[in-house]
């Protein structure tokens, strides 16, 4: 347990004041205490945020913004413009909950980011930690907050060696991260309990030599910092296997729009089907996509992996003899020029790069 949280505090937020990282959806450096930060750059960065590194959304952030400077900007969005915007960063539901968030805002709340933890909750995509940090970052409100950093910060600071995921050592970090929590200043304690655990309490050889709050810290004084929390039991991810049919027609490839539900809703990717067993032949795929296709020639495969499983992508070059049917609504004729138009998930990117890459050749 921490022998005095005053003191603890009071270090953390000292190092933060000269340490803390100039982000784009923080208020300037040069003047820290002057305001909180705008509570719609909080929003769309604690989304962009969830699963993904600093470092990674800082570009996207910065693209976003200059798209949609406000939430009633945002709240006039398309989806496909937002998913577009939103290419490669992953997680997508995150860019439609935020979309679907800022029309609500909009509609029912008059453009106002409700700054309770209660109401923040109600919102689509906004859970208890990210309602905690855009309540205490954007509004001083004392809501505490626990992401992957500060559940590894608390547990080495208390020496809790039990697994985070469970929920009962969950509740007892919740708890703790409220009690730290000190009566002002709560914008800038959440984010220096973050920061700590981003640049000083890694995940892996953490630099217990240069932490502010060494003296609390448990875990060193036990000789465990880099063993706590316990790593995650390794769990065994399914591979999904899927042919992808790069098939072309003249100078334009066949291009689809996937369902409005599930992985990748809505965005946009060369024909990809469950593969088979048997190898594939031209009768059989032409039946299955119900196209006409010829010359069928393997290009190569790809590995994409998500959290729960993982996919492997076999490319297939196809020429297709064009049906004088119109095409279904879900399905294009592009030009790989073209393809900007349209949000691709990232194997999806990788095809097409696959494609214009042989190509070239
Ligand atoms: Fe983390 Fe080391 Fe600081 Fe403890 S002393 S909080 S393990 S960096």
């Amino acid at each position: 347990m921490l022998g005095n949280t005053i003191d603890f505090r009071r270090s953390l937020l000292r190092w933060y004041h000269t340490n803390r990282r100039d982000l784009p959806w923080r208020v300037a450096q040069k003047n820290p205490n002057s305001a909180t930060p705008d509570s719609y750059k909080v929003l769309v960065s604690e989304a962009m945020l969830q699963q993904t590194q600093v470092a990674t959304v800082i570009p996207y952030f910065n693209r976003f913004m200059a798209s949609y400077p406000t939430l009633r900007d945002l709240a006039r969005a398309k989806e496909q413009e937002i998913l577009h915007l939103w290419q490669g960063l992953g997680y997508y539901s995150r860019a439609r909950n935020l979309l679907g968030t800022a029309k609500i805002l909009v509609e029912e709340k008059n453009g106002k980011i409700p700054a309770s933890v209660e109401e923040l909750v109600q919102l689509p995509g906004i859970g208890r930690y990210t309602a905690g940090a855009i309540a205490s970052l954007a509004f001083e409100q004392r809501a505490p907050i626990l992401d992957g950093n500060v559940i590894r910060v608390l547990s080495r600071l208390d020496l809790i060696r039990d697994d985070p995921k469970n929920p009962q050592t969950r509740e007892k970090l919740w708890q703790r991260a409220e009690e730290l929590l000190p009566q002002k200043r709560v914008g800038d304690f959440n984010s220096a309990l973050m920061e700590l655990g981003a640049t000083i309490c890694t995940p892996r050889a953490p630099k217990c030599l240069l932490c502010p709050v060494q003296k609390h810290c448990a875990a060193l004084a036990a000789g465990l910092a880099d063993q706590m929390p316990p790593p995650p039991a390794r769990k065994i991810r399914p591979i999904e296997r899927r042919w992808t049919l790069a098939i072309k027609n003249q100078n334009r490839w066949l291009i689809e729009q996937r369902p409005a539900r599930g992985r990748w809703a809505s965005m946009w990717q060369f024909i990809t089907i469950e593969a088979e067993d048997k190898p594939p032949t031209a009768e059989s795929l032409s039946q299955r996509i119900g196209l006409k296709l010829c010359d069928i020639q393997h290009l190569g495969a790809l590995q994409h992996d998500l959290t729960h499983r993982r996919y492997q992508f076999e490319v297939l070059a196809c020429r297709a003899t064009v049906s004088k049917k119109p095409l279904p609504e879900n399905r294009r004729w592009v030009g790989l020029d073209g393809l900007s138009d349209f949000p691709l998930p990232r194997p999806q990117l990788e095809v097409a790069q696959m494609i214009s890459s042989i190509i070239r050749r």
